[in-house]
């Protein structure tokens, strides 16, 4: 099989590999401590990247970001799923399986702000034949004082200036405020880098979680650009805040879309003892799912890593990580 071919390309490191994978699990990269300073685990993140079979690649960076209990670490479990079938039609897997992975942390680490990586990093063959480290990202944050909503843009920052693809997690809706957080997110993070003349980041992924009104617009993709279009729409009418906030978003992003999901049914959101089996989970979700999840990470659709125009690697991406920390440490 595929995965058999990647593990014998590394060659050594084969069973050291194989012992890795079992004991895959979310590693906390960056803390936000008590006094609203940051701290980056550098040998925690080493770990990470400088893996021989890791260090040499290009990167391509997913992140989800957003507030707490809003679903990202559900919705990266799937990501983990979908990662580990290497391209197998039936990654969701079957009906009694419970979900693990990011979600499965429990206790009060859950309420620390910060940025965490999956400890594997998954290598995927392009179309073009290159092949490409993917690591996937969580992001924590609470919006409930104004020091967290401080810590939370640079966590937002941070994790968009080293992703290629950054998910902005929603609840119900694009909202003028969740667009004037995002505005302050960006700008923290585009004073911090040096003006290359390029868009300074990526593509940026709106997911609206729960939309209700898909007989407005239609659940996924066409009817996210629906809504994004509606929302991100600078007209002559509009408060001249409202058009410059348009207009700083558009121009941090390469790339802009929006995606709406469905509710995921009671037992996902209410119900203490849900594990994530898909029998617990609508169809409607499940159906969105598999829109989604090949939309990001499909070996075509992977956006790898760059910074002003180029290409980054695994062992560099730790050398980003290092200097932009600085900017915030202080
Ligand atoms: P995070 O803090 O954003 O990472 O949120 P979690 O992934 O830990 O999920 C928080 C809670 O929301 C859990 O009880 C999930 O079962 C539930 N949940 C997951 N996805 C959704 C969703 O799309 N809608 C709703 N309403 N709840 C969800
Ligand atoms: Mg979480």
């Amino acid at each position: 099989t595929k995965e058999r071919s990647h593990e014998a390309a590394a060659g050594d490191s084969n069973i050291r590999g194989r012992k890795e994978k079992m004991g895959a699990r979310p590693v906390q990269i960056v803390v936000a401590k008590d006094d609203h300073t940051f701290e980056l685990d550098e040998a925690a993140l080493q770990e990470i990247l400088l893996q021989d079979h890791v260090k040499d690649k290009t990167v391509v960076v997913v992140s989800v970001a957003g507030a707490f209990r809003k679903g990202k670490s559900f919705l990266l479990d799937f990501f983990l799923r979908y990662l580990k079938a290497q391209g197998r039609a039936d990654w969701m897997g079957t009906d009694e399986m419970p979900l693990d992975g990011f979600s499965w942390r429990g206790g009060s680490e859950r309420d620390t702000t910060g940025i965490l990586l999956w400890s594997e990093v998954f290598i995927v063959d392009l179309p073009t034949g290159e092949q490409v480290a993917v690591l996937l990202m969580d992001t924590q944050g609470a919006f409930d004082s104004e020091s967290t909503v401080r810590d939370c843009a640079t966590i937002f920052a941070l994790s968009t200036m080293v992703s290629s693809v950054q998910i902005y997690n929603l609840l119900h809706n694009i909202q003028e405020d969740d667009l004037q957080h995002l505005q302050l997110f960006t700008e923290y993070g585009r004073l911090a880098l040096e003006d290359s003349g390029t868009k300074p980041f990526q593509k940026l992924q709106f997911l609206v979680r729960d939309w209700s009104f898909p007989y407005e617009a239609e659940y996924g993709e066409s009817g996210g650009r629906k809504i994004l279009d509606r929302r991100l729409q600078i007209s002559k009418k509009q408060h001249p805040e409202l058009q410059s906030l348009r207009q700083h978003i558009r121009s941090c992003f390469s790339d802009i879309s929006c995606f709406l999901m469905p509710h995921p049914g009671l037992k996902v959101a209410t119900h203490p003892e849900f594990d994530g089996k898909l029998s617990d989970i609508e169809n409607d979700f499940k159906v969105q799912l598999q829109r989604l999840i090949p939309m990001l990470l499909a070996p075509e659709n992977l956006v790898p890593k760059e910074i002003a125009g180029q290409k980054v690697k695994a062992k560099e991406l730790l050398q980003y990580f290092k200097s932009y920390i600085e900017i915030y440490k202080g």
